[in-house]
């Protein structure tokens, strides 16, 4: 039996979800809110680990393309102290593919591959056990109802609502975005501090990190512990007042770490929000979570990896259950195996995000080579 299935979101979690069910032969909705794949920037580079994302690249069918597209050398790692000493300077080993790193915009064309995507689809809201099944609603005031609704719509899911009341909180910790282009070219110096993967400097309650991603450019994430009402009090849209401001809050540090931020283009403020460690509802038959809606945590290399590990998860599950009765105990068994596993990873990413932006930088090079391979 086929059964009506709907994913709301195309980020890691839902076109994964969508691509492995594909690939079974199982039909799926992707509702989307986003007008078109290019209608904003994709975002940085992830890092896909070999037992998370690229397991669920195995289960679409996607691996080898992934290998021919994805940067092994990205797994580099610098860390400076605040005046510019290498503290660790981590390269790969050749043939190391554990966690190669690729472009989101790249990740999201390579799954999207023959999905026929509804963008343009915001979902407002979603109503479980109607007697047709889960009845999504949608922002034009359209609605339409599937057995089964998989809400993969990110941090301020629409859908989570429908099974639970849980919202994210801010933990502390504000990330300012900015980035370079052509930075062989224009910037040489910069290139090489950034080397082929990243660098990162921890100084007091601040961190600054910049990742390469392919085609010159490098993502340039500063992080730092700042009250909720104030975020920092500057106006994001403003770029030389940000610029200035973050050149103040990391005054002192050695100047071509500062360059990076001298030579940002645009600047975007990311607060940082988490869900509750250990998020679970009652379950809903005809409604599931996925991703950054189930679990939103910091960004500490694991998110999309688990949202994309769930979302094959959960389509292998779906394409093997023949009844109704069969689809609702896989999604049971789903949600229990989800809760468990993202709950042992809020509780690293909340201890890891406390280390990294931490009153003692120690603490981030000690985590450093806990957890970085010799
Ligand atoms: C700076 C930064 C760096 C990160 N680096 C890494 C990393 O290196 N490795 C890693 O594993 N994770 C990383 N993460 C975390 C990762 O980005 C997320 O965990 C991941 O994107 C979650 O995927 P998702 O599909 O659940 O949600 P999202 O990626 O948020 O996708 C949700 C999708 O749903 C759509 N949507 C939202 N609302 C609606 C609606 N109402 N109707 C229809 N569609 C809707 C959105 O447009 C979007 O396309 C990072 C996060 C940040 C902020």
């Amino acid at each position: 039996m086929r059964h009506r299935i709907a994913v709301v979101g195309g980020g890691p979690a839902g076109l994964t979800f969508a691509r492995v069910l594909h690939r079974h032969g199982h039909p799926v909705t992707v509702l989307e809110r986003d007008a078109s794949p290019d209608a904003r920037p994709p975002g940085g580079t992830l890092d896909l680990h070999e037992g998370m994302g690229q397991l669920a690249l195995n289960r679409a069918g996607l691996l080898a393309e992934f290998q021919a597209l994805s940067r092994p050398e990205g797994q580099a790692m610098r860390i400076l102290d605040t005046d510019g000493t290498v503290l660790r300077d981590w390269r790969p080993r050749p043939g190391d593919r554990a966690n190669p790193e690729i472009d989101r915009g790249q990740l999201r064309d390579l799954l999207l591959g023959p999905l026929d995507v509804r963008w343009g689809r915001g979902v407002t809201e979603v109503v479980p056990g109607t007697r047709d099944g889960a009845l999504v609603r949608f922002a034009d005031g359209r609605q339409e109802t599937f057995d089964l609704v998989v809400g993969a719509d990110g941090a301020w899911s629409r859908v989570r609502r429908a099974i639970s009341s849980a919202t994210p909180h801010y933990t502390g910790v504000t990330l300012v975005e900015t980035s370079l282009d052509d930075v062989d070219t224009r910037h040489p110096g910069l290139a090489r501090l950034v080397g082929d993967g990243s660098v990162a400097v921890y100084g007091v309650n601040r961190a600054l990190v910049a990742q390469r991603n392919s085609g010159g450019h490098v993502k340039v994430y500063a992080q730092f512990r700042t009250p909720p009402d104030r975020l920092s009090g500057l106006d994001p849209a403003d770029v030389e007042a940000v610029r200035s401001g973050l050149l103040d809050l990391f005054d002192g540090w050695a100047a071509p770490v500062l360059d990076l931020l001298r030579h940002g283009t645009a600047f975007v403020q990311r607060p940082l929000h988490v869900l509750p460690v250990s998020h679970t509802w009652e379950h809903v038959p005809g409604v599931t979570l996925l991703g950054d809606a189930a679990h939103l945590m910091p960004p500490l290399g694991v998110g999309a990896n688990l949202a994309m590990l769930e979302g094959s998860e959960l389509a292998e599950s779906v394409a093997a259950a023949s009844d109704p009765g069969d689809l609702d105990e896989a999604v049971r068994v789903f949600e229990e195996r989800m809760w468990e596993r993202a709950g042992r990873w809020a509780e690293i990413t909340a201890a890891g995000l406390e280390r990294l932006v931490s009153p003692d930088p120690a603490e981030a090079i000690a985590l450093f080579d806990a957890v970085q391979p010799s």
